[in-house]
């Protein structure tokens, strides 16, 4: 009875160390999203298709023309601690090149909804799908499939009522899909990304390779014609080594910082700091409590910044921070001051 078994210790059931850890990776439906969209980058995609319905909490799907995953290995995608993308921890090290790594996003969205993975390989003649269940894995079936990857993820949280309860209002869910998907879509102008809520299209880019044109179908017409092309390469013993992509004109700004995708290696980083460094470099000709857009790319060697601070991964820690964000700083400003937008302020350092 409880009383007796009162500060023992016990080893927690299988099922809920997979929902405590599912928390940690699945947050609200926009974690879940950037999950499977990062999949579908790193099978090289060149199509991404996310829809959603009220705001996620009722379906995501995900659907891309990449590689594919082959029938016998489906049950290995939804497994914990299964990955295609590394090996072991040198891997790592030597700094992966793909998004994921951990080989836990398919297990622990599956252990907190009822999900579902459909795939055809490419060159494939057949697909077939597995579908799991709060964690319960179900049987291969045959499936009628296009070349490539569609996830479907249903009832999320249906079984963890406590996270379920702290989703917000359907457009406020929708929002945080809405910045994830923009954010993978700018850092992949070559890849076509559309996005819809609903049934209606909120975007959708060409894949044409033009940040330029990407930034028009996310960010609309007034925004992609304010962008600044901002072109950086640091010299030689500089722990950054190019700061590339496109910057708002000052005038042209927004109440949240929510329009400051940068980006490390190609990996998106929410880091408060980044986005204060590119903040900072406009040196106060930003209006109080306005901020620019921006799309910004930092490239650093791979084993100057450590990826694996967190599972969900928007964190990056760099060896030589300060001169990083210092470096982010001047680019943006030297980028202004070029284009004849700043004054330049007192010389730096
Ligand atoms: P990770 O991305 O860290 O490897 P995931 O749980 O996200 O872990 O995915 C597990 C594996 O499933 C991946 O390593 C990959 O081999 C396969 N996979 C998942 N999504 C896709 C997709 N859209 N297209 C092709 N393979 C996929
Ligand atoms: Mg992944």
């Amino acid at each position: 009875d409880a009383e007796s078994s009162e500060g023992r210790i016990e080893t927690l059931d299988e099922s809920t160390v997979q929902r405590i850890a599912a928390g940690e990776v699945v947050e609200r439906p926009a974690s879940v999203v950037k999950e499977l969209v990062e999949n579908s980058l790193d099978a090289g995609a060149s199509r991404i298709k996310v829809t959603v319905e009220t705001g996620g909490k009722d379906g995501i799907r995900v659907s891309d023309d990449g590689r594919g995953i082959p029938e016998a290995d489906l049950p290995r995608a939804v497994e914990e601690h299964a990955t295609s993308k590394i090996r072991d921890i040198d891997d790592l090290e030597a700094g992966v090149g793909s998004l994921g790594f951990r080989g836990e996003a398919l297990s622990t969205i599956g252990a907190v909804s009822r999900l579902t993975v459909r795939s055809r390989p490419q060159g494939g003649t057949t697909g077939a799908e597995l579908t799991v269940e709060g964690g319960n894995v179900g049987e291969i079936q045959p499936a009628g499939c296009p070349e490539g990857t569609t996830v479907e993820v249903a009832d999320l949280f249906f079984n963890t009522p406590a996270r379920k309860k702290f989703l917000k209002r359907d457009s406020t869910e929708f929002d945080h899909i809405n910045t994830v998907v923009s954010q993978y879509a700018l850092a992949n102008p070559d890849v076509a990304v559309t996005l819809s809520h609903n049934d209606r299209e909120l975007f959708g880019t060409e894949g044409s390779g033009s940040l330029r044109s990407a930034v028009l179908s996310v960010y609309g017409r007034e925004v992609a014609e304010s962008m600044i092309e901002i072109e950086y390469s640091a010299g030689e013993d500089e722990p950054v080594d190019s700061i590339t992509g496109l910057i708002s004109h000052p005038e042209t700004t927004r109440s949240t910082r929510a329009y400051l995708a940068t980006f490390v290696n190609e990996r998106y980083v929410t880091a408060s700091a980044l986005r204060g460094a590119v903040v900072d470099g406009y040196g106060g000709q930003l209006a109080v409590d306005r901020y620019p857009f921006a799309v910004l790319f930092v490239e650093v060697p791979p084993t100057a910044v450590d990826v694996n601070v967190h599972p969900r991964k928007t964190e990056v820690r760099f060896d030589h921070e300060d001169r990083v964000m210092e470096l982010i700083g001047e680019a943006v400003e030297r980028t202004l001051v070029d284009s004849g937008l700043i004054r330049s302020s007192a010389p730096r350092g």
